[in-house]
């Protein structure tokens, strides 16, 4: 069995909840043609509150409204149980717990525990791919 859900939701929270950083979307339409020429950037300094801005029609360009452009901040935010968990946090607190997880999650031998919320790391898609095409080769199935 392949479960790629939280490890810790699995184990119902035996050892309490991992924590994760969340994101707010703001969308809005504006009226030009293009904002930024790319599809995200990225904003680093402290004075800023969100951290990128994508710009939608650049991710397949030549497609949409000439005059106008949608596009989506972002804002980090805290995270509680019940939102949806997008990036772990990897310290030393939660690390510690995930091991507890893992070793559990290793124990059982006839399951897959996989992808970003199975194995508690941020993991870019090519990353993702090649963990699963990995897991399953050593499953021999
Ligand atoms: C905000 C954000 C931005 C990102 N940007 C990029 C990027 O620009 N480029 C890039 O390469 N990667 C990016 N990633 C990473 C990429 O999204 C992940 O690597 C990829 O989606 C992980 O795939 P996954 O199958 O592990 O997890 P997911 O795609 O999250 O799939 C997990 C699946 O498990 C299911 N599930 C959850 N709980 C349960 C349960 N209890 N029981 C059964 N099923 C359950 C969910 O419904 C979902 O279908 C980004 C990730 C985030 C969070």
């Amino acid at each position: 069995m392949v479960y790629t859900g939280p490890v810790d939701e699995y184990f119902g929270y035996k050892y309490g909840a991992l924590e994760y950083r969340s994101l707010r979307f703001e969308t809005e339409t504006l009226d030009t043609g293009n904002y930024q020429g790319i599809a995200g950037m990225n904003y680093t300094d402290a004075d800023t509150p969100f951290t990128r801005i994508i710009e939608h029609k650049h991710f397949e360009f030549g497609k949409g409204n000439p005059d106008k452009t949608v596009i989506t901040k972002e804002y980090p935010c805290e995270w509680k149980q019940g939102n949806e968990p997008y990036y772990p946090v990897n310290d030393a607190k939660n690390s510690e717990l995930y091991r507890r997880y893992k070793a559990k999650a290793d124990d059982k031998t006839n399951m897959i525990f996989g992808g970003r919320l199975g194995t508690y790391q941020y993991m870019d898609m090519d990353k993702v791919i090649a963990k699963a095409l990995d897991d399953a080769a050593g499953m021999h199935i």
